[in-house]
């Protein structure tokens, strides 16, 4: 079994069927799955994204900003890693919120000393605030924190059951891969990731899950490595 993973999850996912925000329930699934799977004593960093309340790149086409615009963007994504702490926490589980900016009450600033630390100490840990620099998004941050933590994984929570030849929301005869290379969603322009965070996983030879987060359950299938999401590796 895995010793650490890296689990990412997106902003978006935590609409749940609302529009915008955070669902209650959508939030309190997640963190029941998480709570399942670290109680088989597996080590879990998070990363979550913060595209449910704001994204820079939309900003900047409405007039705003760019780094100004990342910046909200990041600060969403601390807005999200205390709704989900806060639901790890209401059903017993220990957690810890790591920010990449300083934000002192808020949470503890970042580092991999620390965020190893409190790993070892038991602790769910999750990273917010993306790497902490605009023109990034979560999706780097996660391949960083993965690198930075020596995770055996990534394993990347999507609202389908992986990765398929074309969008299996806009095409029922998608295929969806077992397995696949970095190299090859590069060739096949396949939108996984961005270019940045594959390209880190690939250098640092850090592989991904992707599957369906959505399904109750998964979680735990995926980390005792039944065969459900894409594997993506060198
Ligand atoms: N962001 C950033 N730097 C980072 C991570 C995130 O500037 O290292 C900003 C960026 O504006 C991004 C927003 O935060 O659009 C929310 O993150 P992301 O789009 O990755 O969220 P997701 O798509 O996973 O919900």
């Amino acid at each position: 079994m895995y010793k650490r993973i890296l689990l990412k999850l997106s902003g978006e996912s935590l609409m749940g069927e609302s529009k915008y925000g955070i669902d209650e329930n959508r939030i309190g699934e997640y963190a029941s799955q998480i709570d399942e799977i670290a109680k088989l004593g597996v080590q879990v960093g998070i990363v979550i994204g913060g595209g449910n309340i704001f994204r820079g790149l939309k900003g900047s086409e409405r007039g705003f900003d760019r780094v100004k615009g990342d910046q909200m963007g990041m600060l969403a994504t601390v807005i999200n890693s205390l709704a989900l702490q806060s639901a790890l926490e209401s059903i017993g589980a220990k957690c810890k919120v790591l920010t990449a900016i300083r934000m002192e009450p808020i949470a503890e600033f970042y580092s991999k000393h620390r965020a190893v630390e409190a790993l070892n100490e038991g602790n769910i840990v999750i990273f917010s605030g993306g790497t902490g620099c605009p023109y990034f998004t979560t999706d780097t941050g996660s391949a960083l924190r993965g690198i930075e933590i020596e995770a055996d994984v990534m394993f990347k929570g999507t609202r389908v059951d992986g990765i398929y030849d074309s969008d299996p929301e806009k095409n029922p005869n998608a295929q969806k891969f077992d397995t696949i290379t970095y190299d090859e969603i590069y060739r096949k322009g396949l939108k996984v990731m961005d270019l940045t965070a594959t390209a880190m996983c690939k250098e640092n030879r850090l592989s991904i899950v992707v599957f369906n987060m959505d399904k109750i359950g998964n979680l735990k299938k995926v980390i005792l490595g039944e065969n459900i999401g894409t594997k993506v590796t060198l």
